[in-house]
């Protein structure tokens, strides 16, 4: 069985990868096709966005495609950066400059209102279009300068209370053991087992 993962972002495929080692399924990326369809990631939810992502390329490739949007949603800035997580500080911004923009809107917020969640959801789509949906969810807090070198995207300004440390500090089979992205891939790895 094959399985094309519809995602651009290097530090993702990493952790889904990871995810799926062990498991009877040839894991394709994006790279192995041509003339794949830019995918606009214009919805208003993660659902959707991920919809989109796995729907399109599932039906460019003819084989199942697993899409994950996610992003952190940060409770005192009314769920920014949201689905906007990858964009937030413009258009082409990378992982710095939307961290340093997070910093400087809570610049303000003193530790106790810093909360912060990681959410993920992932499509799994088939190319004739039906798809099923996964989630998950990681609870934390936003540091006020970065912490660690490990991970990608807020990573190092994710702080996690019970360990004392930012996603950034753990290795990557911790992360995946806690994170939104992991507990989505729980489900998936379900599903693609049969179970
Ligand atoms: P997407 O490609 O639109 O889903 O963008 C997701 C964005 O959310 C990433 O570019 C990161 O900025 C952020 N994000 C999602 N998951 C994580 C994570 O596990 N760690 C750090 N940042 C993340």
């Amino acid at each position: 069985m094959e399985l094309v993962v519809a995602t651009g972002n290097a530090g993702k495929l990493r952790e889904i990868r990871r995810r799926l080692e062990g498991i009877d399924i040839e894991v394709l990326g994006m790279d192995v096709f041509v003339d794949l369809p830019e995918v606009i990631e214009d919805g208003d939810t993660f659902a959707e966005n991920a919809a989109k992502k796995a729907q399109t390329i599932a039906a460019a490739t003819g084989r199942m495609t697993l899409a994950d949007d996610s992003g952190l949603e940060v409770a005192v800035l009314d769920g920014r950066p949201g689905v906007h997580s990858a964009r937030y500080a413009g258009e082409d911004a990378d992982d710095a400059a939307n961290n340093a923009k997070l910093l400087r809107e809570l610049s303000a917020v003193p530790p106790e209102r810093r909360q912060g969640a990681f959410v993920c959801v992932m499509a799994l789509c088939l190319p004739e279009g039906e798809c099923r949906y996964f989630s998950g969810r990681l609870e934390g807090e936003i540091l006020s300068s970065p912490r660690g070198d490990g991970g990608f995207g807020y990573d190092p300004l994710f702080w996690l209370a019970d360990k004392q440390k930012s996603l950034a500090e753990i290795p990557l089979d911790e992360k995946n053991g806690i994170s939104h992205r992991g507990q989505a891939l729980d489900q998936v790895v379900k599903v693609l087992q049969g179970d």
